[in-house]
């Protein structure tokens, strides 16, 4: 990396580190508790140019590469979860354009990137884990496409202007466009109440004969699953650094509560059973961050880096909800209770035990990568 690069990216997480500090950490129990962002907070983000960090200069971005974009996350993760999983629900969506737009797409979508949200929508009524079944339909009609269907737990759906959608064409052929809300037969839905993440607003679009041209559609006829399964891959690393967020959230409540709280004479974290605790934690911080580290790095160099995505995502949820575990037995009475953070940490780590692909389809997924190697 060369010293320029290095000095921008240093002084990115030094934004984002102060941005987190200043903004964001000090609301991180008032939106869990609101179920949403305060007024005004969003816009922050905006003005702070955060929208735009992966997206390249010529569309007005500041074109840093995933490994930075993910090391924010994780120091954003760190004071609020909430807003590192809103931004990596728009920077996955925005790799797709890059990877999947042609010329007139990305030229007319992506330089409203940076002050509006895009989301990627795979998920319907009869389940997410097998996109093959969805039933949202493009059918072609000259020039244009007519997009008919209903997309449910879209992350930032609602708040996103633009969204990707999976649809089969007549021919069952998978296909994804690109609709955004200002046109003719697209409604907003209903907005799940989900148990964490309280202030990403997970909800439906409704599509009613929605027309769009031909160039609205990101790769070709056929590439519907490769797309969907690249936004997961993408969308996988940026939740293990959201992970690896929430971990080292979780291990700072149980330091800093066991070097306040004494067993009579004694400072908890002199007790082994509790040092094992910690210790348990700080490992799964560790692993988690290794893991989304390889996987940005991977993906940075053009290397394969889906098996590693995954394994960043599923082990880290998994550490992250047992780690919150551990912390609110440390914390032990005040751990249980809703006035100290530990307990919506581990609400919002059980949403990436499914979000992006459940632990289930990821393990599936690994070991299937292991057993052809
Ligand atoms: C916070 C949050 C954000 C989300 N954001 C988005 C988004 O932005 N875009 C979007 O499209 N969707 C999104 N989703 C939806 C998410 O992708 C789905 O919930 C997920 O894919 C699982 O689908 P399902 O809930 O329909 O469960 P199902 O697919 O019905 O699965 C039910 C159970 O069966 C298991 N299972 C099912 N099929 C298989 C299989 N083939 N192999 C192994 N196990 C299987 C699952 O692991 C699970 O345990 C989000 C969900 C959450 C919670």
């Amino acid at each position: 990396m060369t010293a320029d690069k290095l000095a921008a990216r240093n002084m990115l997480q030094r934004m984002i580190v102060d941005f987190t500090t200043n903004e964001l950490a000090p609301l991180d129990m008032a939106i869990d508790k609101l179920g949403n962002y305060p007024d005004g907070l969003f816009q922050k983000v905006i003005d702070n140019g955060l929208l735009g960090m992966i997206l390249p200069r010529e569309f007005g971005g500041a074109a840093f590469d995933y490994e930075s974009a993910a090391e924010a996350l994780h120091h954003m993760a760190f004071g609020n979860a909430s807003m590192a999983v809103t931004l990596e629900g728009h920077f996955k969506t925005i790799e797709q354009f890059l990877k999947y737009g042609n010329e007139k797409l990305n030229q007319k979508y992506l330089p409203s990137a940076t002050n509006r949200i895009f989301a990627f929508s795979q998920t319907e009524a009869s389940g997410g884990s097998n996109p093959a079944g969805i039933s949202t339909r493009a059918v072609k009609q000259g020039d244009n496409w007519v997009i008919t269907g209903d997309k449910i737990m879209i992350t930032n759906g609602g708040l996103a202007q633009v969204y990707c959608v999976l649809a089969k064409t007549e021919d069952d052929e998978f296909v994804v466009f690109v609709v955004d809300q200002d046109m003719p037969g697209f409604q907003f839905g209903k907005r799940e109440y989900f148990l964490g993440l309280k202030g990403v607003p997970v909800g439906e679009i409704v599509m009613d004969h929605i027309v769009v041209p031909d160039y609205h559609m990101l790769g070709k006829i056929g590439q519907g699953h490769d797309i969907g399964n690249n936004a997961h891959d993408d969308a996988r690393i940026l939740m293990g650094a959201v992970l690896a967020g929430i971990l080292e959230h979780e291990l700072k409540i149980a330091i800093d509560y066991t070097k306040q709280r004494k067993a009579l004479d004694t400072p908890l974290y002199e007790l082994q059973i509790i040092q094992e605790k910690l210790a348990d934690i700080a490992i799964a911080k560790q692993n988690t961050q290794l893991l989304y580290e390889a996987g940005a790095k991977a993906k940075d160099a053009s290397q394969p880096y889906s098996e590693v995505a995954a394994m960043a995502k599923s082990y880290g949820s998994r550490a992250a909800v047992s780690a919150g575990d551990k912390a609110l037995q440390v914390l032990a009475g005040y751990g249980y209770s809703r006035e100290y953070p530990v307990e919506h940490l581990i609400r919002d780590a059980r949403a990436m035990e499914i979000a992006e692909g459940t632990v289930e389809k990821m393990n599936t997924e690994i070991s299937l990568s292991e057993v052809t190697k």
